[in-house]
C-alpha cells in the first residue's frame, strides 16, 4: 500500500498541513502507512474563522432543514459503515466487526438528533402572573470543539458533533493523531448530506493543536475524551480561558462476581469485556472481584475463554483480538504483567510472548489473566489499557463494594449475581456513573447520557443524549406581557407576587 497523507478539513475542503506531519502506522505490521498534518495556532485560527462564519447562518436555519440534513447523514453513515470500519481497523488495529460495532454505536447519536426538535424544545407557561406568560428556550453557544482519543476514532467524536451541530453550533474536531482518517471521511459524508461548509471542521495534530483550541477566544466550549491527566489539564486550561468544558478521563472498571452467578456466563461476558479491542476501551472490564466461592470456578472458566481468543490482524476474518496501538503500549502492558507476577500475582493465562506469524513486527500482546492480584500492584491501580484482566478475591459483598468504591476512577462497574437484593444494593451504592447488572459494559444508549464519576469525568455534563443538548446550548427564559390599553396595571415599586 502506498503511503497516504491526511490533511485538515476546513470550510468544506481539505487544507494541507504546513511543516512536518506526524507518522501513521499500522499496528498489526508496525509499518508506516501515512502522515497526518499537524495544526499550529494559525491553522486553528483559520478553522475557527470558517466555523464562526458558517455558524451564524446555521443557527438561523430551521429545525426542519437541519434534521433533513441529519437524516441524510444518518443514511450515509449506514451506507459507508464498511468503509469507515476498514479505515478504523487499519489505523487502530481493532477487528473489522468491532469497528463496525463502534460505527453503529456512534450512528445512534445521529438517530437521536434526528429528533432534536423534540429533545431541544422549550417550555411555556400561561399566566405565570396576571397577563404574564413565560417561556424558555435554548440557544447554541457558537463554535464548539471536540478533542478525542485513539480508541474510538468514530464513536467518541459521534458522541459530540451530531448534538453540537443539531443544536445550531459549528464544530471543530481534533481527533487522535494515531487514527485520524475516519474523521475526514465523516467530514466528506456531512458535505454529501448537505451540511453547509464550515459547520463541521477537522484539524489534526497533537498538543500544539490542543493548546491552541483551549486558549482560542473564538471557541465557546470544549468536549474532551481521553486519559485522566490530560482530561484534568484540558478542564483547567479551558476553564482558565473562559470556556464551558466537559472532560471525560480514564477508567479502571470493576466487575463483582457473586457466588450465586453462573461462572460460565460471567466468564464469557468478562472475557469479551476485557479482551475486546485488546482491552483498549474506556469501559473494558479490567478487574474481576470474585466473592468467596465464586473465585475458583470463575478463574477456571476465564482460563478456557482467554486461551480460546484468536490474536491476529484486525482485517483477518478469523481474528478475535487485534494488536494494541503502539509498540510503547505493548511494552507497557508486558511490564505491568511482569511486575505483578514478580510481586506474587498468579499468571493463569500469560500473553506476554505472543507472536503472530507473518506479523512479527506488529504490536501484539495476548489475553492475560492474573489471579490473586492485590491492590498495591500497578496492574490493579493504574489504567493499563491492554488485554489484561486482574482477579482480586474478597470474602463478602460488602468488601467487594468497598473495594470497587476505593478506586479513584468511576466510569463503569458491573455485578454478576442471581440476587435482586445484591444487585439493588450494588447499583445504589457504587460510586460509578454507569452500572451493569449481568451486563459487563453498560454503555448507555444514545438517548441517555454517557459519563463517569470521580477521576473519570471533570465537569458536570455527561456526553451525548439529553446532557449533551444542555451542554451545547444555553438557556434563556422570556417573560412577556401584552397589556390591553384599558386594563393596564400601574407599575409598582414593590416586587410583584400575583
Ligand atoms: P490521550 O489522553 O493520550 O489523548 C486524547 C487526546 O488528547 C488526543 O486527541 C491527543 O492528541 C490529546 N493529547 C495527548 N496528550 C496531550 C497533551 N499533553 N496536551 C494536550 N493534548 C494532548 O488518550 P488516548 O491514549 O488517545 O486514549 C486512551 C484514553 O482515553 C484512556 O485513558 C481511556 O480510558 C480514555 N477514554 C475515556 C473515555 C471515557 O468516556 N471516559 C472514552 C474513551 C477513551
Amino acid at each position: 500500500m502506498t503511503e497516504y497523507q491526511v490533511d485538515h478539513w476546513i470550510g468544506g475542503a481539505t487544507v494541507p498541513g504546513s511543516g512536518e506531519g506526524l507518522p501513521l502506522r499500522n499496528p498489526a505490521t508496525g509499518l508506516r502507512i501515512g502522515t497526518v498534518a499537524r495544526a499550529d495556532g494559525g491553522v486553528v485560527d483559520r478553522a475557527v474563522a470558517a466555523a464562526a462564519e458558517a455558524q451564524r447562518d446555521w443557527a438561523a436555519t430551521s429545525l426542519a432543514r437541519r434534521t433533513e440534513i441529519l437524516f441524510r447523514m444518518r443514511d450515509l453513515v449506514v451506507q459507508h459503515s464498511d468503509e469507515l470500519a476498514r479505515t478504523i481497523s487499519r489505523e487502530h488495529g481493532k477487528t473489522v466487526p468491532d469497528a463496525l460495532g463502534e460505527v453503529g454505536r456512534g450512528r445512534e447519536t445521529l438517530d437521536f438528533v434526528c429528533g432534536i426538535n423534540h429533545a431541544a424544545k422549550g417550555e411555556f407557561t400561561v399566566d405565570a402572573s396576571t397577563g404574564v406568560d413565560v417561556h424558555s428556550l435554548r440557544q447554541p453557544l457558537g463554535v464548539v470543539a471536540g478533542i478525542t482519543p485513539f480508541n474510538f476514532p468514530a464513536m467518541v467524536p459521534f458522541w459530540m458533533h451530531p448534538v453540537a451541530i443539531a443544536t445550531g453550533n459549528a464544530f471543530l474536531l481534533k481527533p487522535s493523531e494515531r487514527d485520524p482518517s475516519a474523521s475526514n471521511l465523516v467530514a466528506e459524508l456531512y458535505r454529501e448530506a448537505g451540511l453547509p461548509d464550515g459547520v463541521f471542521n477537522v484539524v489534526h495534530g497533537d498538543k500544539e493543536a490542543v493548546d491552541a483550541i483551549l486558549k482560542h477566544p473564538g471557541i465557546a466550549a470544549v468536549s474532551f475524551v481521553g486519559s485522566t491527566p490530560i482530561a484534568r489539564y484540558v478542564q483547567q486550561t479551558a476553564i482558565a480561558h473562559g470556556k464551558r468544558v466537559q472532560a471525560l478521563g480514564g477508567a479502571n472498571n470493576h466487575a463483582v462476581v457473586m457466588p450465586d452467578a453462573d461462572p460460565s456466563f460471567a466468564a464469557e461476558q468478562l472475557a469479551a469485556a476485557a479482551f475486546g479491542s485488546a482491552g483498549q476501551r474506556c469501559m473494558a472490564v479490567t478487574t474481576a472481584v470474585a466473592v468467596g466461592a465464586a473465585a475458583d470456578p470463575l478463574v477456571q472458566e476465564l482460563r478456557t475463554r482467554a486461551e480460546a481468543v484468536v490474536v491476529g490482524p484486525g482485517d483477518d476474518p478469523g481474528t478475535d483480538m487485534g494488536p494494541v496501538i503502539t509498540d510503547d503500549a505493548r511494552r507497557r502492558v508486558v511490564d505491568y504483567v511482569t511486575a505483578a507476577v514478580d510481586a506474587g500475582a498468579v499468571p493463569v493465562v500469560d500473553g506476554r510472548d505472543v507472536v503472530v506469524e507473518g506479523h512479527e513486527k506488529g504490536y501484539f500482546v495476548g489475553p492475560t489473566v492474573l489471579d490473586r492480584v492485590t491492590t498495591d500492584m500497578g496492574a490493579y491501580c493504574d489504567e493499563v489499557f491492554g488485554p489484561l484482566l486482574a482477579v482480586l478475591r474478597v470474602d463478602t459483598f460488602e468488601e467487594a463494594l468497598d473495594l470497587v468504591n476505593s478506586s479513584p476512577f468511576g466510569n463503569g462497574s458491573a455485578i454478576f449475581t442471581a440476587s435482586g437484593e445484591h444487585a439493588r444494593r450494588f447499583t445504589l451504592g457504587v460510586t460509578a456513573g454507569m452500572v451493569g447488572v449481568n451486563v459487563p459494559i453498560p454503555v448507555p444508549v444514545a438517548y441517555y447520557s454517557f459519563g463517569g464519576w470521580k477521576d473519570s469525568l471533570f465537569g458536570d455534563h455527561h456526553a451525548h443524549g439529553p446532557e449533551a443538548v444542555r451542554f451545547y446550548t444555553r438557556a434563556k427564559v422570556v417573560t412577556t406581557r401584552w397589556p390591553h390599553q384599558e386594563d393596564r396595571v400601574a407599575a409598582s415599586m414593590s416586587f410583584p407576587s400575583t
